[in-house]
């Protein structure tokens, strides 16, 4: 490496951008002396389904979007035990909330190049206990929602959309995560709206909506900006055993403004994008597949593929080099199966999902955040460029 690399800052990968108009936000609401759920977040509820196009009574604001996955699994009202079809390339939360939940998970191999969920594999992994599937639109990319659904009305199960890369993507017109009973977004600090932690709940029927905040708030009938108002206490009773997912005005008071500036941000990354397609078409790695005709990709992460037999580098032997050059980069994912606690638990061997293994072991995450200056960016494609020998 060049020592001009070596002296330049560390780029972390997925920096969040928080402006002036956040970090004011949070200082109004600190000295508001109201940082609990409140005004912030009831507000940052009206203009999320506002920006999804749903009405207000069919969101609710928690604190992850492992909080979002969780209680909506809970709110589809699933028998225990029941099978709920999934991918393997994703982040672990997607699986984990399915156990939390007291069912059962199913892995479905992916497209070896959209990388989204198969739907002829969710076909072949339904079995008489299946109740559920749960899409992730993995880098922001949609999944096959017409199939998927159709599938799913064919055989009466359930849909909750892991939306936690595709906050801006949509499908044919619709956005992603209103297709499903459920759309579960994450505002986690590498996102493409960030609030620290944060998670958005999306719900077709305005029932389960509610059922599911009451299950994120201890099962409470009434949260505290109801209870401690300036209406004068007010009771309520516990109605079920619930969790503690409730999002705070502190975490609201950055999404307002991340929301604002959401098709900004997207656009920036589209530009990105286009630079990075043009700037490594002539290397031997694969690069992400065009986004589908009639879908808008969330461009949340940037993902190459590596054959070490076609490049000439091992893939993490390409990361280390990432990172002397002073480039963060990430990994998504090494597929489900690969983790010791699945292979304990289910007997899983990563050769049963073939596509998403392998792509699990080749793949690279590029930085793909708006906080990337044009200088960033061409940082980024000299370094790949150069450890490539291209
Ligand atoms: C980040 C992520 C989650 C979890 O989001 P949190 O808000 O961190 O809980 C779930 N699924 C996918 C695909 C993710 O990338």
């Amino acid at each position: 490496m060049s020592t001009e690399l070596d002296n330049s800052p560390f780029l972390v990968f997925g920096a969040p951008q928080i402006g002036e108009e956040e970090i004011a936000e949070v200082v109004d609401c600190l000295r508001s002396g109201w940082l609990g759920t409140g005004p912030r977040v009831a507000q940052f509820e009206r203009e999320f389904a506002a920006f999804r196009h749903v009405q207000a009574t069919q969101v609710a604001a928690v604190n992850s979007c492992t909080a979002a996955l969780h209680v909506s699994m809970l709110a589809a009202d699933l028998e225990p035990g029941s099978e709920v079809i999934t991918t393997p390339l994703t982040f672990c939360a997607t699986v984990n909330a399915i156990l939390h939940a007291g069912l059962t998970p199913v892995l479905a191999d992916v497209d070896p190049l959209s990388q989204n969920i198969l739907p002829e594999a969710i076909e072949a992994a339904i079995t008489p206990r299946t109740r559920a599937i749960l899409p992730v639109h993995f880098a922001g990319r949609p999944c096959a929602m017409d199939q998927i659904m159709a599938i799913a009305r064919k055989r009466d199960l359930a849909v909750i959309e892991d939306c936690a890369h595709a906050v801006e993507a949509e499908f044919h017109g619709q956005p992603l995560g209103t297709f499903g009973d459920f759309g579960c977004f994450s505002f986690y600090v590498t996102k493409n709206v960030v609030t620290g932690e944060g998670g958005m709940i999306l719900g077709r029927s305005e029932d389960r909506i509610a059922r599911a905040r009451i299950l994120a708030l201890h099962g409470m009938s009434k949260d505290a900006w109801h209870r401690f108002g300036d209406e004068g206490y007010k009771h309520y009773q516990v109605v079920e055993c619930g969790f503690k997912y409730n999002m705070m005005d502190v975490q609201a008071a950055l999404g307002l403004h991340q929301l604002a500036r959401v098709e900004n941000n997207w656009r920036r990354r589209e530009a990105i994008w286009q630079r990075y397609d043009e700037a490594f078409a002539d290397l031997p790695i694969s690069l992400p597949a065009p986004a589908e005709t009639n879908t808008r990709h969330g461009r949340h992460l940037y993902t190459v593929m590596l054959d070490e037999q076609r490049c000439g580098i091992a893939r993490d032997e390409f990361l280390e080099a990432m990172n002397t050059a002073r480039i963060g980069t990430g990994v998504h994912y090494l597929s489900i199966p690969e983790h010791l606690y699945y292979q304990q638990r289910f007997g899983w061997r990563s050769e049963q999902w073939p596509n998403a293994t392998r792509l699990g072991r080749e793949t690279v995450s590029l930085p793909m955040s708006r906080a990337l200056t044009d200088h960033d960016v061409e940082r980024v494609i000299g370094a790949v460029r150069q450890i490539l020998h291209a």
